[in-house]
């Protein structure tokens, strides 16, 4: 049986699910996530390791070092090139950060706060959640 929230890439070669219920969903600002996602900002939240099952395909994981010196993974589906989800992060141990948008139904996970705000830019307009001008602490 599948587990409660299923994501994928774009064509579906790459799948994967969860149980947890996010807590941490945060619209990120930061410079990281603006050349990313190439949009304005991404939107992610934490599943812990064990509770992730990658069900399908293999991801291509491109390895990065952020701004704040932690190493991380960026996994992307090899046919389709869309980004899936964050994993190996030195600074967050335990958990895979997933792409909101890989959700098969991205409407069941709601922010909770954004983050890098200072780097927000002038045409995007609040969401009216708890702001963090850096990473939250
Ligand atoms: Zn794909
Ligand atoms: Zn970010």
């Amino acid at each position: 049986m599948a587990k409660k929230y299923t994501a994928g890439c774009a064509c579906g070669a790459v799948r994967f699910e969860f149980n947890t219920d996010p807590d941490f969903v945060a619209v990120c600002h930061c410079l990281d996530c603006k050349k990313a996602s190439g949009g304005e900002a991404a939107t992610w939240f934490g599943v812990p390791e064990n509770d992730f099952s990658l069900t399908q395909g293999k991801p291509t994981a491109y390895s990065y070092v952020a701004d704040s010196g932690g190493k991380l993974d960026r996994n992307f589906c090899p046919t389709c090139g869309a980004r899936v989800y964050t994993s190996n992060l030195t600074s967050f141990p335990g958990l895979v950060f997933v792409q909101l948008g890989s959700l098969d139904r991205p409407g069941a996970v709601t922010p909770k706060l954004e983050m890098f705000v200072k780097r927000r830019l002038p045409w995007v307009r609040s969401l009216g959640l708890p702001e963090f001008s850096d990473m939250p602490h």
